[in-house]
């Protein structure tokens, strides 16, 4: 091991992949059913214990996750690695709900910011609250894992500064509603890690019990700091995405979120563990960058995993 952290670090973190969905879903070119399948079962034996692998939206909304239910009919995951589905609405988990013996846990989202919500689903954000909150309940008396997500969290690119404060009320009703995991999304990359620690530090004293989340997308760079800054305020749950796959669509050209391979290679030489084996990961990314046509924005894709001459 090259260094040794702060005494406080945690020993181990979890990862999810989220390539698969949040990745995906902003292609614009059709990737077929058996990649993605091909890929999710790579993914699923690099050591990562969670993976989002799809969506049951609308298939005129997103056509690229329009394959949900054949994604997980198709998909052979081994004992041990849970398998996460997003549900945008009650439509959606009755999609979901007859392929329930194929996956372990549903996530419900909402923006955390008005303008944010409306523009991405057409609600306002008490309108999808209220979704939200009886999907959970739903999803709980099915026996599935309930998960939430709050985008535009750390500030929202048509309105700016997103009150914490406002984010963790959100958080605090859905963690009533039944949400075991509560991921805070910075859906633009407009996040910076003094903001981040504080958002965490007091987030994890407000919301005791409920598993928080961390989830930030590299379109400023930042992502990485940002990882360090939560994990400094003691998170040990993230969300990334192999390759550097996906971001949202606005503002146009940002990159993607988070890559899983080189949060897992940061964390990894600081000696947190993960579980994951970077060598797999690293094929698979490979993988999809060849699936994909074009280099992908991942920084231990390009460079490799580092290397110490005297190990
Ligand atoms: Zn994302």
């Amino acid at each position: 091991m090259a260094t040794t952290g702060p005494e406080d670090f945690p020993a181990r973190v979890t990862v999810r992949e989220v390539g698969p969905r949040d990745g995906f879903q902003n292609e614009p070119e059709s990737i077929p059913t058996s990649d993605k399948v091909r890929l999710i079962d790579a993914l699923a034996r690099t050591g990562l214990t969670r993976v989002e692998v799809g969506s049951f939206v609308r298939a005129d909304v997103i056509p690229q996750l329009a394959d949900g239910a054949e994604v997980l009919a198709g998909i052979a995951i081994p004992d041990g690695v849970d398998v996460a589905v997003l549900v945008p609405n009650q439509r959606g988990w009755e999609a979901a709900l007859p392929h329930k013996d194929r996956f372990d846990e549903v996530i419900v989202f909402l923006s955390a910011s008005e303008t944010h919500n409306v523009k991405n689903i057409n609600r306002p954000v008490a309108d999808s609250l209220a979704t939200v909150e009886s999907l959970l309940g739903q999803v709980r008396d099915a026996g599935i894992r309930p998960l939430a997500s709050i985008a535009t969290s750390f500030g929202c690119p048509y309105e700016g500064h997103v009150d914490p404060k406002r984010v963790y009320e959100l958080a605090g009703r859905m963690a009533a509603a039944g949400a075991e995991e509560i991921s805070f999304g910075d859906t633009t990359g407009m996040a910076n890690p003094r903001q981040v620690r504080t958002f965490y530090e007091e987030a994890l004293e407000r919301l005791p019990g409920v598993e928080l989340t961390a989830h930030f997308h590299n379109t400023r760079g930042s992502a990485l700091a940002n990882a360090l800054a939560a994990l400094e305020a003691g998170v040990t749950s993230f969300e990334s995405s192999f390759g550097e796959l996906g971001g949202c669509p606005v503002p146009p050209g940002s990159t993607g979120n988070i890559a899983t391979e080189d949060l897992i290679s940061m964390l990894h030489e600081m000696g947190v563990d993960t579980g994951v084996d970077l060598a797999k990961l690293l094929d698979a990314s490979r993988d999809v960058q060849r699936v994909l046509g074009r280099p992908l924005g991942s920084h231990v894709l390009t460079a490799g995993p580092v290397e110490w001459a005297d190990e």
